[in-house]
């Protein structure tokens, strides 16, 4: 099946807004073995939608549209639509009491449902309504003649739930085929390094396939089998993870899809009984904040410090004057210092410290901005790495909170 994607919108032509719906589009039909060989934007004008529409229909399966479903009078896609398949509007009755249900409940005082919005209620006959959870216009798929066309509307938020819950299963219906996926998820290795690493299974798979994708200083590989049922799919699997596997094993911390980094962490600490502390500088308190998203983090973390000036390291932690004079803030010896202080102080196994240059001022030749000491408390000792990654002051932060964590759990993993 081939399919072709249009999306409508004036405001996409003007570059107001960023294509990310062809993007999200695009992505899941190539993982779905679809093909798609034209996409177009269109803006909101009734000629040369329909113009498009007719195009599309005479060399596509299936037409795939974003966009214009809303109750405003430039919003046409549906309507041109209907007309381009010889078809006449019907009300759906779900729709419009939907529509009612949700207009009663935001409803401020003195403001009800303007009439336009009835016209979210009026569908293609013969169509299947899409219903959309988080917005007032549901999408549509219709079938006729052969062809297949949805429509979806173009909030992001809402087209994305409408395409997982209706539209895969749609098409893996169609080809009697199931997908499925396993997303491996890796830290303290870059994208370049890690995809150089596993070349040969990055090139030479096609299925299962494996996609890398770069996320704030982590790397996560989909790997992705197409097959009969899942358990094959599964099967097809395991030989491609195992070899990924032996490749960047010590750098996975989970395959599990919705497990983050600071899950994965949080539950390492719990399984060998140990508690943590953090103490901050440049990251100020952003590495406590990420271990406090997980629930149940109370369990290992009880308090943590956030100490931005030298004095605050000092009297918090206990920093040596003697260190920052010699050495200063941003050092070796300071973020040694911070972590073993923090950890006395709270009572912990394991003391966790940031101090560097997040910038954009107070760099210096031998200190320049990017520079970043991660010091871990730990067995009694501390260990202290050094980053530099020259970026902007909020990626630095970001960057540095990825990096401690990674430093947190290779270090208890030694336990
Ligand atoms: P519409 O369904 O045409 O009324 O679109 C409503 C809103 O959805 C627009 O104002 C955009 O913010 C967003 N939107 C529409 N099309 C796209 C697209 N192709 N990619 C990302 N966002 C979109
Ligand atoms: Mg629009």
């Amino acid at each position: 099946m081939n399919v072709e994607l249009i999306c409508v919108g004036t405001e996409l032509l003007l570059g107001n807004i960023l294509n990310t719906n062809a993007k999200y589009i695009s992505e899941k039909c190539a993982e779905l073995g679809l093909s798609m060989f034209y996409q177009t934007v269109v803006g909101d004008n009734p000629d040369r939608l329909k113009d498009c529409i007719l195009t599309a229909l005479g060399r596509s399966d299936c037409i795939i549209t974003s966009g214009g479903l809303g109750p405003t009078n430039d919003d046409l896609t549906k309507e041109i639509i209907t007309e381009a398949l010889g078809l006449k509007l019907v009300e759906d009755k779900e729709t419009v009491d939907r529509l009612y249900y949700f207009f009663n409940k935001i409803s401020r005082p003195g403001q009800s449902m303007t009439p336009n919005n009835l016209k979210q209620a009026m569908v293609p006959e013969g169509c299947t309504v899409l219903t959309n959870k988080n917005g007032t216009a549901p999408g549509i798929l219709i079938e006729k003649d052969g062809k297949t066309v949805i429509m979806l509307p173009g909030p992001p938020r809402e087209l994305v739930p409408l395409f997982e819950e209706y539209c895969i299963p749609y098409f893996l219906k169609k080809s009697n085929e199931t997908i499925y996926s396993v997303m491996v998820k890796l830290v303290g290795i870059g994208e370049s390094e890690a995809a150089a690493r596993i070349d040969d299974i990055l090139n030479n798979s096609t299925n299962p396939t494996v996609a890398p994708y770069a996320k704030t200083a982590e790397v996560h590989l989909r790997i992705t089998a197409k097959a009969h049922d899942e358990e094959q799919a599964k099967a097809m699997i395991e030989p491609v993870f195992e070899r990924i596997k032996d490749v960047l094993g010590p750098y996975i911390y989970s395959t599990d899809e919705e497990e983050t980094l600071e899950d994965a962490i949080i539950h390492l600490l719990n399984e060998k009984g140990l508690t943590i502390t953090t103490a901050e500088s440049c990251t100020g308190g952003l590495l406590a904040g990420r271990l406090i998203n997980v629930s149940g983090a109370s369990d290992v973390y009880k308090e943590g410090f956030v100490t931005y000036s030298n004095e605050a390291k000092a009297k918090r932690l206990g920093v040596s004057k003697d260190t920052l004079d010699t050495f200063g803030a941003v050092s070796e010896e300071c973020a040694a210092e911070m972590a073993r202080g923090a950890a006395m102080a709270a009572g912990t196994d394991i003391g966790v410290s940031t101090t560097g240059i997040a910038g954009p001022l107070g760099g210096t030749p031998e200190k320049p901005v990017g520079l970043v000491y991660i010091g871990i408390y730990y067995n009694g000792g501390t260990k202290v790495i050094k980053t530099n990654v020259p970026r902007g002051r909020q990626e630095i932060r970001e960057r540095t909170v990825v990096r401690a964590l990674d430093l947190i759990r290779t270090t208890v993993l030694q336990y």
